[in-house]
């Protein structure tokens, strides 16, 4: 199964995703944690990247095309694949699915989490994220067991530098310009499926499997 996600900042799509990474046993490729890793580790893309990140715009496609296709391609994505803030513009979505075509294959599901920009933005200055496995809580909605501490990987919780209010602002209004659009496009193909995700993690992801087994595709 080969899913997207699309849904604002702080929506919650990493936390679905990996719901769905584990119970499908595909991974869950997210653009926005390679792009850390590349950030920490100081590779050359990480420095292309940093200061855009830190503004809250997007990378130029061209980048982050190169950067997912090569991820997409590998070995482990045989088998389907969730992908988690990629594509983000019209031009990521047509040159995903033109990429796919050449070996005959095409997204299966785009799963759009619904979340009020007011919402998001009482989720954000609370959220933390692990610096090494990526998971995002929150102290509204999905708190970590031990304060401060990943349940995954028992890592130091950080608050990531791009949630401050200013960028979480800007990170919005690009997410209405740019992806949401992406919305009718998946809409037009008959794979959009649309999910509300105000409620609790848990909730969201039932929701999200009774939406799929009803497109009988699960
Ligand atoms: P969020 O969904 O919380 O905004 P992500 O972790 O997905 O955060 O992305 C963080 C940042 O990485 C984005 O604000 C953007 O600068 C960059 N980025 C991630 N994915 C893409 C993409 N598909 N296209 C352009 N920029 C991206
Ligand atoms: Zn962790």
């Amino acid at each position: 199964m080969r899913l997207i996600m699309l849904g604002a900042p702080g929506a919650g799509k990493g936390t679905q995703s990996t719901f769905f990474a584990e119970r499908l046993n595909i991974p869950h490729i997210s653009s926005g944690h390679l792009f850390r890793k590349n950030i920490t580790e100081k590779t050359e893309l990480g420095k292309e990247v940093q200061e855009i990140i830190s503004r809250g715009e997007l990378v130029p496609d061209r980048i982050v095309i190169a950067m997912m296709m090569e991820r997409i391609l590998q070995r482990d994505c045989g088998r389907g694949y969730i992908l988690d803030g990629f594509p983000r513009t019209y031009e990521q979505a047509t040159a995903l699915k033109h990429a796919l075509l050449e070996y005959g294959e095409q997204i299966d599901h785009a799963l759009s989490l619904e979340v009020p920009d007011e919402l998001i933005k009482k989720r954000m200055p609370s959220r933390l994220v692990c610096p090494d496995c990526d998971t995002s809580y929150s102290a509204l909605n999905n708190p970590p067991l031990v304060p401060g501490v990943c349940d995954r990987c028992g890592a130091q919780l950080v608050t990531r530098a791009d949630d401050n209010e200013e960028t979480v602002s800007k990170r919005l209004e690009t997410f209405h310009n740019e992806t949401e659009p992406l919305k009718d496009y998946y809409r037009r193909k008959g794979i959009l499926i649309e999910v509300d995700g105000t409620k609790n993690p848990d909730e969201v992801y039932k929701d999200i499997v009774r939406a799929l087994v009803h497109h009988g595709n699960h």
